[in-house]
């Protein structure tokens, strides 16, 4: 088991490393946010132990983009005050578990062995393609960062289009999730959604992300360059 440990202090990270490897894991130490992200994004670790305050990229930015490009391994998070907004932030960003500091180096071990147990069961929190993303958690969109207003139908239509990107979405499909009706049901109510959406968030911006398939449904996924 490999583990990726952020963590600025010196001494705290000493600490960290000595101890998880002679608990018997392959630990990884660097010392800012940039280092971490990097190691987070291009190395395959079992776990991140990520410390929020680090010069360069802070804790929660380089968890946001840990979780942008699609890794789920667990993230416990150290955090140096006792502060509900930082454990509510760390948590909505998709952070598994936090820590406040200073603590029992046999506490960390604990957390470690548990959420290694659990393993990538995380749902993601975050949905996103290209420069759109969706927020699960506060239920927001934005596209090339500009917040973009859906009515709750829309926001679940869109969400269904970003769960399965890349899958040619049926008429029926749509319906029976998104409208929780059945396939015999008229389907001029998904086209007139679908043109809502699409001039929400496809109209002002390239690439167009939605497309329709001509006898089949809906896609979304980023178009092929031509
Ligand atoms: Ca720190």
């Amino acid at each position: 088991m490999k583990i990726l440990i952020v963590e600025d202090e010196q001494k705290t990270g000493d600490y960290l490393k000595q101890g998880l490897s002679e608990a018997g894991f392959v630990a990884d130490l660097v010392r800012d946010g940039v280092d971490g992200r990097h190691l987070a994004l291009t190395d395959d670790y079992d776990l991140v132990v990520l410390d929020v305050m680090l010069p360069g990229l802070d804790g929660w930015q380089v968890l946001r983009e840990i979780r942008q490009a699609g890794r789920h391994m667990p993230v416990l998070f150290l955090t140096a005050r006792d502060q509900v907004e930082d454990r509510v932030k760390g948590l909505e960003l998709g952070a598994d578990d936090y820590l406040v500091k200073p603590f029992a180096f046999s506490e960390l071990l604990a957390r470690v062995r548990t959420l290694l147990r659990r393993g990538k069961s995380k749902e993601p929190e975050l949905l996103q393609v290209a420069d759109l993303d969706l927020d699960l958690l506060r239920r927001r969109v934005t596209r090339a960062g500009k917040r973009i207003d859906l009515t709750a139908k829309e926001f679940a239509l869109l969400e269904l289009l970003l769960r399965r990107q890349g899958e040619v979405l049926p008429r029926s499909l749509i319906a029976s999730q998104v409208w929780d009706m059945n396939f015999d049901s008229d389907t001029n109510v998904i086209e007139v959604a679908m043109r809502r959406l699409r001039a929400k968030i496809d109209d002002d911006f390239e690439p167009k992300l939605i497309r329709t398939v001509r006898g089949m449904g809906y896609v979304l996924e980023i178009p092929e360059a031509a």
